[in-house]
């Protein structure tokens, strides 16, 4: 089915460094699951979009105050977002879980993080299950704003270990990154393509059909699989 857009052009936001859902290649033209995935909903459906690829609190933010008309980030569809976004049929299933620095043996366990420093991203899931958790386990928190400086420090030792979704921390470590998860992930969450609660209703309608017949094709499996290789 296709659907008709309302609009000329849809200002779409997204993280900045968020791989393999949204980054940079080598040749600094963002790519990624998120971005392979909007863009043949885009072709698909017949509407055009500008991507802002500006972080994820600042892209939930400039939805929320209509600068952008939607965001793909590999955003978690929660309850509570759902007070404030709509959200598509999810795309991708997820989760979050803590990293710590390859070699480093003394964390085993959530209660191995007292007295050490754990770090996170702004504005995520993972940062509101390790400030949830803080005084339960007795760690303390360091919020970075990019997944850059997140990962690197934990490579510096800055922080002692870092909180981020799986399939992210798996992708890193496939590309070199000297990490270890050492502790069992935790489940749920699934990633949804958001507006602004109540609007622009149309491009969600697009995008879920888009997604529907990508996954019918087989095109969906493509896409992931160029990015994600055997489950890592
Ligand atoms: N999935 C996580 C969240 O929605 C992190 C997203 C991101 O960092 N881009 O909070």
């Amino acid at each position: 089915k296709k659907i008709t857009p309302k609009k000329d052009k849809y200002v779409i936001a997204s993280d900045s460094a968020f791989a393999p859902f949204e980054f940079q290649d080598s040749n600094n033209q963002y790519t990624g699951i998120d971005v392979d995935l909007l863009q043949r909903a885009a072709k698909m459906q017949g509407f055009n979009i500008e991507m802002k690829f500006i972080g994820f609190s600042a892209a939930v933010q400039a939805v929320e105050n209509n600068q952008a008309d939607a965001m793909i980030a590999g955003m978690t569809i929660t309850d509570e977002r759902k007070n404030s976004f709509d959200f598509s049929t999810p795309y991708f299933q997820s989760g979050i879980q803590l990293a710590v620095k390859k070699g480093n043996d003394k964390i085993k366990a959530y209660k191995d993080l007292k007295g050490k420093k754990v770090g996170v991203k702004v504005g995520t899931a993972s940062a509101d299950f390790i400030v949830a958790n803080q005084e339960k386990y007795g760690y303390t928190v360091k919020q970075f704003d990019t997944a850059d400086q997140l990962y690197e420090a934990v490579k510096v030792g800055a922080v002692d270990a870092l909180m981020d979704d799986y399939p992210v921390i798996g992708y890193a470590i496939a590309q070199g990154q000297d990490l270890a998860t050492p502790i069992k992930r935790e489940d749920g969450g699934t990633y949804g393509f958001a507006v602004k609660k109540g609007q622009n209703p149309e491009l969600i309608e697009m995008f879920n059909e888009a997604l529907a017949e990508m996954k019918r094709t087989g095109e969906y499996d493509k896409i992931v699989g160029k990015y994600i290789k055997d489950g890592s």
